[in-house]
């Protein structure tokens, strides 16, 4: 059985007291216990210690980027190395705002898990299509190529969790309807079992994001193919710990 997997992805956002404030909620939670639900959360970098520092030790924390190399003169750039040195576990990796914004392609979101698993980091590879694409019905061929472009440099898929995040869903309050969100994730297992393997596709976690919340998350943890969330805005709440318990 594949865990269940909540991350929640802070994006740029946060002063330290927020930051204090948002770990001591979590640290105060009452949640389903490691073995049932794994809780990952997301930081920018100025904050991953002392987030680090301060949760609770069954939660996790996740850096939302690293540089796609060994680290060296690359100004402003944060290297996997680092990450590992640190004990930072987990990265975020082609997020889409990083897609659209920093023009990160699929080749180089690839290179980039490939690098960060080589060095021990466990990620988080973010994929999804943007409405247009979805309208012209083109969304499996875009997540398809998303996904081919990382499963062309990975071997070892044990690390890895796949966040299903349809750009049209991103902070916009436009949730997938659970049936849409079952059939891209069904859709993304088959791919995976047909170009991968069958175990890698049955054991890999494809988690959605994109406006999920307390209210939404329920109906959406109960589909078969979704794995666990990846929560932006809900994140930096107390709803957050709701989430967390979406799938109990
Ligand atoms: P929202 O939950 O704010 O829509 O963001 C989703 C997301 O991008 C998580 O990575």
């Amino acid at each position: 059985a594949r865990k269940f997997f909540v991350g929640g992805n802070w994006k740029c956002n946060g002063t330290t007291e927020e930051v204090k404030k948002i770990v001591t909620t979590l640290n105060e939670a009452e949640v389903p216990s490691e073995d049932v639900v794994e809780v990952v959360v997301s930081p920018p970098f100025v904050f991953l210690n002392l987030v680090k520092s301060l949760l609770r030790s069954d939660f996790h924390v996740a850096a939302q980027n690293c540089w796609v190399r060994k680290g060296g003169a690359f100004t402003g750039e944060v290297s996997a190395e680092m990450l590992v040195n640190l004990n930072i576990p987990w990265v975020i990796i082609g997020h889409s705002e990083r897609r659209a914004l920093l023009n990160e392609s699929n080749e180089f979101v690839g290179d980039k898990v490939a690098y960060a698993l080589s060095q021990g980091l466990e990620v988080i590879a973010c994929i999804g299509e943007t409405l247009e694409q979805r309208e012209s019905g083109s969304t499996m061929a875009v997540v398809a190529a998303q996904t081919k472009a990382i499963a062309d440099k990975v071997t070892n898929w044990e690390n890895v969790v796949l966040a299903y995040e349809p750009v049209w869903a991103i902070g916009t309050g436009k949730v997938a309807t659970p049936a849409q969100a079952q059939e891209v994730h069904c859709e993304l297992r088959k791919w995976l079992r047909d170009n991968v393997g069958a175990g890698v596709a049955a054991s890999t976690r494809i988690i959605y994001g994109g406006s999920v919340n307390g209210a939404n998350c329920k109906e959406l943890a109960a589909q078969p193919d979704v794995d666990g969330f990846l929560v932006g805005g809900a994140s930096l709440k107390p709803e957050f710990i709701d989430i967390i318990k979406a799938a109990t």
